[in-house]
């Protein structure tokens, strides 16, 4: 069967100004596994949307070779809203303008609505229980109503991806290394798509605290597993956020290198038949998302950096300087130091930081003190 292509409207349109997500859908609805994709939430995020241009064009052949066993759902910009959002010539991408907050957080929960309504379905058959839990997900879904165009959608996207086996939402950082989040269940199983993208770290954490897009899919499964520790429910949804590198990383050779990638596991995964070929060695193992520092500017400044990505640090190594341009030009500037061993993730792109702000990120291994308790994303 052919790519579909569908325009979906978001409701409570600005009157003139009607948005839409595009979404590309490959295979016979319903087959397995479903794997889903989207790019950009965060819209100022471009190497997503490069590479899901990629990964069509690798589906088109795919599909064109009658290679594809599943279905496949692509939505190649998540954010039409965010990726009008300019000011003064400057895009502003992760956050909703009109007062919405992170495009990526606040995602609907899916685990109390039903919770309760799918106890009855529930039996010892996983296959059924899985079924039953996902029926119940899209009736809950399909009864909810729009507040706002941000909720809009949210409900849009939710809706095309809530009973895939594998959500992946493409980002990226400021600047960074490739890497990326998952539930713990998912490791190893996630392990092959790691490797062969080359991230340099997987993040794990049961629940960030975000209420993110990936969380929104993989955690009711866990949670439901908790509730009903008498009927077996699998953490039926990989859900990933990849994270694609650096906002200016964006050449179409990283993209289809991470097309390529993707393309794999979804034959690794069972989604389309063929020979993946030799699984690269994994460059990093997984680790806690609460043993990754995040470094915070301490006052406004100038960063400048004393390391680079993929630096390997010690607990107490020099990272930034902080330099306060009304400062006495003798003195030293602020200094900020690594609070662990580990390795250099992330760093930003924008030079003059806030008090607070996300200076830098350090992949450690051991759980730090400060990161046990809240949300373990930035906003
Ligand atoms: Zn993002």
């Amino acid at each position: 069967m052919p790519r579909r292509s569908e325009r979906l409207l978001l409701d409570h349109a600005t009157p003139g100004a009607q948005r839409e997500i595009l979404v590309h859908r490959y295979g016979t609805p319903g087959a397995r596994p479903k794997a889903y994709f989207q790019a950009s939430l965060h819209a100022d995020e471009v190497p997503a949307m490069l590479a899901a241009q990629h990964l069509l064009r690798r589906l088109d052949e795919a599909e064109a070779h009658g290679a594809i066993r599943g279905e496949i759902v692509v939505v190649p910009y998540a954010n039409p809203l965010g990726l009008a959002q300019f000011v003064n010539s400057e895009h502003m991408g992760r956050y909703e303008l009109g007062g919405g907050g992170n495009f990526n957080r606040h995602w609907p929960d899916l685990f109390a609505p039903v919770a309760e309504t799918v106890a009855a379905a529930l039996g010892d058959s996983e296959a059924e229980n899985v079924a039953a839990i996902r029926a119940a997900m899209g009736k809950y879904l399909d009864g909810c109503a729009a507040r706002d165009a941000l909720d809009s959608l949210r409900l849009t996207l939710a809706r095309l991806a809530f009973d895939a086996d594998l959500v992946f939402d493409m980002h990226c950082d400021a600047a960074a290394l490739i890497y990326m989040f998952l539930i713990p269940d998912h490791w190893p199983l996630a392990a092959d798509i790691a490797a062969d993208l080359g991230c340099r770290a997987v993040l794990l954490a049961a629940d960030s605290g975000g209420a993110s897009f990936d969380e929104a899919f993989s955690t009711p499964w866990t949670r439901l597993a908790a509730k009903y520790p008498e009927h077996p429910i699998p953490a039926a949804c990989l859900a990933a956020t990849l994270e694609l590198r650096g906002q200016a990383d964006v050449t179409d050779a990283l993209a289809a290198q991470d097309a390529g990638a993707l393309f794999r596991g979804l034959q690794r995964h069972g989604v389309i038949t063929g020979d993946p070929g030799p699984l690269p060695e994994a460059l990093c193992d997984a680790t806690g998302l609460d043993a990754c520092e995040t470094l915070r500017a301490p006052s406004y400044g100038i960063v400048t950096y004393a390391v680079a990505l993929g630096d390997h640090l010690r607990k107490g190594d020099l990272v930034a300087r902080l330099t306060d341009p009304a400062g006495d030009p003798a003195a030293a500037p602020r200094q900020v130091r690594a609070g662990t061993d580990g390795l250099v993730l992330s760093l930003r792109n924008r030079m003059w930081l806030q008090p607070g702000e996300t200076l830098a990120r350090i992949a450690g291994r051991e759980p730090l003190v400060e990161r046990q308790a809240g949300k373990l994303l930035d906003d």
